[in-house]
């Protein structure tokens, strides 16, 4: 009896029906997506419940983490607000149905044209430096009236973690207003006084491979300077903070770690005013929300050797894995070895290096890792992999963009499947791979 809630054997169960269905086939569809919708509903259930119901919590997803439409519907029906931090990402939350006051534009490099459509929407806009202050200063003279909610991101400065390139609160960050700068707390101080609008503070702390302790930090930081402004002002200008996202998400194994829970548990302990009520709550999470709710599959087309390791070439690479191609040492994926009809494979675990289809020699999912012996017609499962990674394909050597599919698993164990999106066209003739299908030739 297959237990669908265990992670594993729900992602094989899933897997069985997609190789039945013919979602998956070795000439058709060597490589798809999988975002599981039921994890979706309890992940976002758990982070609503994680925050008290005393407090207006706003819980915007962060769209670059997977931005795909009807994900981000589905995020909408789920009580989401979004974040964006493109034009191109505003349109595609349009698109899925957020009401602007539920839309958090967060750019460091918005343009004036970008500017003018947010503030005329009445989508929610967080300022990234003084400069941008000035162009909306400029904007707002010709149009007084706009229903955004202005912010500026504030860099606390608190240092960064073990990931740089996701560390934005370090002291030379290229993001937000660096409070410890010069005299910029008192420039600070100014714009909000000059600016009756100004009624936010923001701040995102960092993405993968910040500790809580120093998420926590940078957002006490940021309360604090809410209420200096406040107190400053003789007035309660600012009336929220937006805590930015960046909760870490486990990659070792099945096991959610830290929950959203543990999150609000160290801002009760480092940024205790934030439960005070004293200010609405935005919260901008997105690989926490997606990340271990989708997995990539892709067939092996070859096996060999080479200095005596074994490697399987396989249809996933560095078009959907780009992190961890690229990276590998700060963005490990598990990988999974099942056989050709989806069921997993067990067997001595043997050495061998997991590699994509990209023409270069890096492009590696996996190298020297033990795994049961992969063989030609096998499927190779990469988990966790619901963010950042098929919904962002990156499109060297023309490589497709494969189908991402979302996935409901009923209690009597039915998997239903509905297009999330659709692969792009690969350019094969169709009649050569039945040609060579027909004849035996694989
Ligand atoms: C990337 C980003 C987020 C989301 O980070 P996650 O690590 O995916 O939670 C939130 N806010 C801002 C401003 C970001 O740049």
């Amino acid at each position: 009896m297959t237990d669908f809630a265990h992670p594993a054997e729900r992602r094989e169960h899933i897997l069985r029906a997609a190789v039945r269905q013919g979602l998956l086939d070795p000439e058709r569809a060597v490589l798809a997506g999988f975002v599981d919708l039921d994890g979706v509903a309890a992940t976002v259930d758990s982070l609503h419940r994680a925050f008290p119901d005393s407090l207006r919590v706003l819980h915007a997803f962060a769209a670059k983490a997977n931005c795909l439409v009807p994900v981000l519907a589905e995020l909408r029906r789920a009580g989401m607000g979004c974040e964006v931090a493109t034009a191109g990402e505003l349109a595609r939350a349009l698109e899925a149905g957020f009401a602007p006051d539920r839309i958090v534009f967060d750019s460091p490099a918005k343009t004036r044209a970008e500017l003018e459509w947010a503030l005329d929407l009445g989508v929610t806009i967080n300022a990234d430096n003084f400069a941008e202050l000035s162009r909306i200063d400029a904007i707002l003279a010709d149009r007084p009236f706009s229903r955004s909610r202005i912010g500026v991101r504030v860099n606390p400065q608190v240092g960064g973690g073990t990931i740089a390139a996701m560390s934005t609160a370090t002291r030379h960050s290229k993001f937000g207003i660096p409070l410890a700068d010069g005299d910029n707390r008192q420039r600070l101080l100014r714009a909000y006084r000059e600016r009756p609008w100004l009624t936010w503070v923001h701040t995102h702390v960092g993405s993968q491979g910040c500790p809580l302790e120093l998420i926590a930090q940078g957002i006490a930081q940021a309360v604090e300077f809410a209420d200096e402004i406040n107190d400053h002002l003789g007035r309660r200008q600012v009336v929220g903070v937006d805590i930015g996202g960046g909760l870490p998400v486990n990659f070792a194994d099945d096991e959610v770690r830290p929950g959203f829970d543990t999150y609000v548990d160290h801002l009760r302990e480092y940024a205790p005013d934030l439960f005070t009520g004293r200010y609405e709550i935005v919260t901008e999470f997105g690989r926490s929300v997606l990340a271990k709710n989708g997995f990539t599959a892709a067939y092996v087309e070859y096996t060999k050797e080479a200095g005596g390791r074994p490697i399987a070439i396989t249809h996933a690479g560095v078009q959907v894995a780009t992190r961890t191609v690229f990276a590998p040492d700060a963005w490990p994926l598990r990988v999974e070895a099942h056989h050709p009809h989806g069921g997993a494979k067990s067997g001595e675990p043997v050495r061998q290096d997991v590699a994509g289809p990209a023409c270069f020699a890096g492009d590696l999912l996996a190298r020297d890792r033990a795994l049961p012996l992969l063989e030609p017609g096998d499927i190779v499962v990469l988990p966790d992999t619901g963010a950042y990674y098929f919904s962002t394909p990156f499109h060297y050597n023309s490589l497709p963009e494969p189908a991402v599919h979302g996935v409901r698993v009923a209690a009597d164990g039915r998997v239903d499947f509905e297009p999330i999106r659709p692969a792009q066209a690969t350019h094969v003739p169709v009649t050569a791979g039945r040609a060579a299908h027909a004849s035996g030739v694989r």
